[in-house]
């Protein structure tokens, strides 16, 4: 029998271990130096406690300088979108997070398409990521894309009203929308239960697409399954906001105080507004932003592409008659004509629009990037992928 000494099994390990099993650590450091970014949208009547809750779930204070409207201005009211971003950061992780807000959203006496400047918003942050994405300068493009649409459910109606349906029904294949049952303290645990499930049903019978949170690997444990399911099973979260920090059983704890006891945020037994909050922070952040990148976005870059190669075989048609050229699909060479860069480009994502598997949305496989050729810097803007707009 050979008995090794300790220098011929170190010598034996070296020899076995080349050292990828350190690129985690390497992606792990990369990342943290560059740091993460998320944007958010939280969208709902106003009054819900919009504004209450995203203080509550990142402890800052957003709306300092907040200009609240009156009844008589409300009533022609458009919807504004406005922006806030802070940077926070916690053992070391910086976090540049967004808050896209849609002050007078359901404000004004008629509402009608009211969900149309939200739609237009996150088409615009794609539209710019598109061009930023086949521009020259790719490696510091700023991702204002919204991976996350908190919508806000009043407690007091019985169910989905009709703008919610419409709203969800518009955007949900542009955001992942994560709906919240709002102000969950002005409800009776019986209460919270029942609307839960009638919007749950509704959700299903108006074929809304709601975030969907991906399965859980077979290989979890018991526990991690139960929590997933758990999750699962309490959309839409009821929540609970405030801004104020009270004293409950000798500890101070944000919440609302009544005559009658206090609400405790945080309290798993009073409202949801930790399971909201890891799921959004710790555990499905990343699930989030690879959706809106992998489906959400490739559906308006995939529709972008496809109009405008429709316009440059409209316009080729067109010249059709004075020269001698194919104009099949995909649009072919001009012999003798200058192949410029806007044609390139054009031709390239058309066959990459040719080429890719159609994608359902929601659907959440792993794919590979693509890029394009650096863009003309006479390129018209990319027509709107927008199912409502002219365009398309
Ligand atoms: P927003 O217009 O949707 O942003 O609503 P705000 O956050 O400004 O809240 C409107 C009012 O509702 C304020 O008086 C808040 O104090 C109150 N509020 C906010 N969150 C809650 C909640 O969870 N429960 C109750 N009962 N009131 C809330």
């Amino acid at each position: 029998m050979c008995v090794k000494d300790d220098n011929e099994r170190r010598k034996d390990h070296d020899k076995e271990y080349v050292g990828f099993a350190t690129l985690p650590n390497q992606v792990h450091r990369k990342s943290v130096k560059k740091g993460f970014d998320f944007t958010l949208m939280v969208a709902g009547e106003s009054g819900l406690g919009k504004s209450t809750l995203v203080n509550s779930l990142f402890l800052t204070d957003l709306y300092k300088d907040r200009n609240l409207l009156n009844a008589e201005e409300r009533i022609t009211q458009t919807v504004e979108i406005t922006k806030h971003t802070v940077d926070i950061e916690e053992k070391g992780v910086k976090l540049k997070l967004t808050i896209v807000d849609t002050p007078g959203f359901g404000d004004a006496v008629n509402n009608t398409e009211c969900w149309k400047s939200v739609a237009d918003y996150i088409d615009q942050q794609f539209e710019q990521y598109f061009r930023d994405e086949s521009g020259l300068n790719r490696k510091n493009i700023q991702d204002n894309r919204v991976h996350c649409c908190l919508y806000f459910i009043s407690p007091f109606g019985h169910g989905l009203r009709p703008l919610d349906v419409e709203f969800m029904k518009a955007l949900h294949e542009k955001v992942n929308i994560v709906p919240v049952l709002a102000k969950a303290d002005t409800l009776t645990p019986a209460e919270v239960k029942k609307k839960k499930i009638k919007i749950r049903e509704e959700i299903e019978q108006y074929g809304i697409k709601i975030y969907q949170f991906p399965d859980c690997d077979s290989d979890e444990d018991e526990d991690f399954k139960q929590q997933d399911q758990e999750l699962k099973d309490s959309i839409p979260f009821a929540v609970i906001g405030s801004n104020t920090v009270v004293e409950a059983k000798g500890k101070r704890v944000r919440g609302r105080l009544y005559p009658w006891g206090i609400v405790e945020v945080e309290n798993p037994a009073h409202c949801d507004f930790v399971k909201l909050r890891n799921m959004l922070v710790r555990s499905h952040m990343q699930d989030l932003k690879d959706v809106t990148r992998e489906t959400h976005y490739e559906n308006y870059r995939a529709h972008c592409i496809q109009s405008m190669t429709r316009m440059v075989v409209k316009e080729r048609n067109r010249n059709k008659l004075t020269r001698e050229s194919g104009t099949d699909f995909p649009i072919p060479m001009v012999p003798g004509a200058t192949d410029t860069e806007t044609e390139k480009l054009i031709r390239e994502k058309d066959e990459e629009v040719r080429h890719s598997p159609s994608r359902e949305p929601h659907e959440q496989t792993q794919h590979h990037e693509q890029h394009s050729e650096p863009e003309d810097p006479h390129l018209e803007p990319p027509p709107s992928a927008d199912p409502h707009s002219k365009g398309s």
